[in-house]
C-alpha cells in the first residue's frame, strides 16, 4: 500500500504535481457503486463481513484504512475521467482494480473503478463509447464481465496469456502474450491493438490502465519489458491519443516490488511522459 504515497511523493518532488493541478475526489457516490456491484457486498465489505473465503481473494487485511481507500479510488477514476473531458489527458495515482467483479473480489480488487467510471461517464456525461484500454500484466477479467452487456463501454485486455487469472473472461478484445516478451515485440502489439480498436470504434475517452507489472524484474509478472520498454509504451499509448483528439485518463493499475520506491518511480512513468507530452 506504501506505493500509493511514495508516487505522490515522487511527483510532487519532481514538480509535475503541483497544487494548480492536483485534485482529490471525495468519496464514491453509493449510487455509482450499486449501479456496478452488489449493495450487500459493498455492505459487508465496509463493515468488515467478508468471509474468510472473501478476505483471501482480495489478499489484503481488512482495515479501515483499506475500506477508506478502495471507497474513494474509483471517485478518482471517474473525476479524472472527467477531467479528461476537459483538459485531455488525466492521471489518477491508484485505480485499475480490473479483477473485481459484481460481487467478487479478486487479486486485490475490491471495486472495479474501470466498470463504474465507464458506467458514470455513459450516463452523466453522455458519451457514445468509451475504450477501456488494458495495458496491466493480467487480464481485465472483471471489467470484460461487467461490462459484457453495455455496448458502448468496449474492452481491451493485452496481457500475459499464461498468468493470472488462469479462467480468462471474455473482452471485447483479447491480446494474448507469450512469456518473456521482450520491448520490441511488446511494443509492436500495444501500437497495432491500439491503432486497430480507435480506427474501429472510434472512442470519446479512453481510460487506459497503465500497469507496469510487465516488468521483466516483476515478481508477478512473466514478460520481459525493460523500464525504457515501460517508457516508450506510455510515450506511444499517450502520443497516439494525443495525435488523435482522443481524451485520455490514466489509472496506475498493477506493479509489485518490495523496493517500493523503484515501483513508486515505475508507476510515475505515465505521468510523466503526460506532462511531458501535454504540457505544450
Ligand atoms: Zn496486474
Amino acid at each position: 500500500m506504501s506505493k500509493f504515497g511514495l508516487l505522490m511523493d515522487h511527483l510532487n518532488e519532481a514538480g509535475i504535481a503541483c497544487s494548480g493541478n492536483r485534485f482529490r475526489p471525495g468519496r464514491c457516490r453509493q449510487e455509482w457503486l450499486h449501479a456496478v456491484h452488489s449493495p450487500d457486498y459493498i455492505e459487508r465489505f465496509r463493515n468488515n463481513g467478508l468471509t474468510s473465503r472473501e478476505l483471501k481473494r482480495v489478499n489484503l487485511p481488512w482495515s479501515e484504512g483499506l475500506v477508506r481507500r478502495t471507497l474513494t479510488s474509483p471517485a478518482g477514476t471517474v473525476l479524472a475521467a472527467q477531467l479528461a473531458l476537459h483538459y485531455g489527458v488525466a492521471c489518477h495515482q491508484a485505480g485499475g482494480t480490473h479483477h473485481a467483479q459484481y460481487d467478487v473480489a479478486a487479486g486485490f480488487c475490491i471495486i472495479n473503478d474501470l466498470a463504474v467510471t465507464s458506467h458514470v461517464l455513459l450516463e452523466r456525461n453522455r458519451l457514445e463509447r468509451i475504450l477501456i484500454f488494458d495495458c496491466d500484466v493480467h487480464q481485465g477479467d472483471g471489467t470484460a464481465r461487467l461490462l459484457a452487456d453495455e455496448p458502448r463501454a468496449i474492452t481491451c485486455s493485452i496481457h500475459c496469456g499464461r498468468n493470472f487469472p488462469f479462467t480468462k473472461a471474455l473482452s471485447d478484445v483479447d491480446v494474448a502474450l507469450p512469456d518473456g516478451l521482450e520491448d520490441d515485440d511488446y511494443l509492436n502489439e500495444v501500437s497495432n491493438c491500439l491503432h486497430a480498436q480507435l480506427d474501429r470504434w472510434q472512442p470519446d475517452l479512453v481510460l487506459y490502465a497503465a500497469g507496469v507489472d510487465i516488468y521483466a524484474g516483476d515478481p508477478l509478472g512473466r514478460l520481459g519489458v525493460s523500464l525504457e520498454g515501460i517508457r516508450q509504451r506510455e510515450a506511444l499509448v499517450l502520443e497516439t491519443l494525443k495525435q488523435r483528439g482522443t481524451p485520455v485518463a490514466t489509472v496506475i493499475a498493477g506493479g509489485y516490488d518490495d523496493d517500493r520506491q523503484a515501483l513508486a518511480r515505475r508507476h510515475a512513468m505515465v505521468t510523466e511522459e503526460a506532462a511531458r507530452l501535454y504540457a505544450s
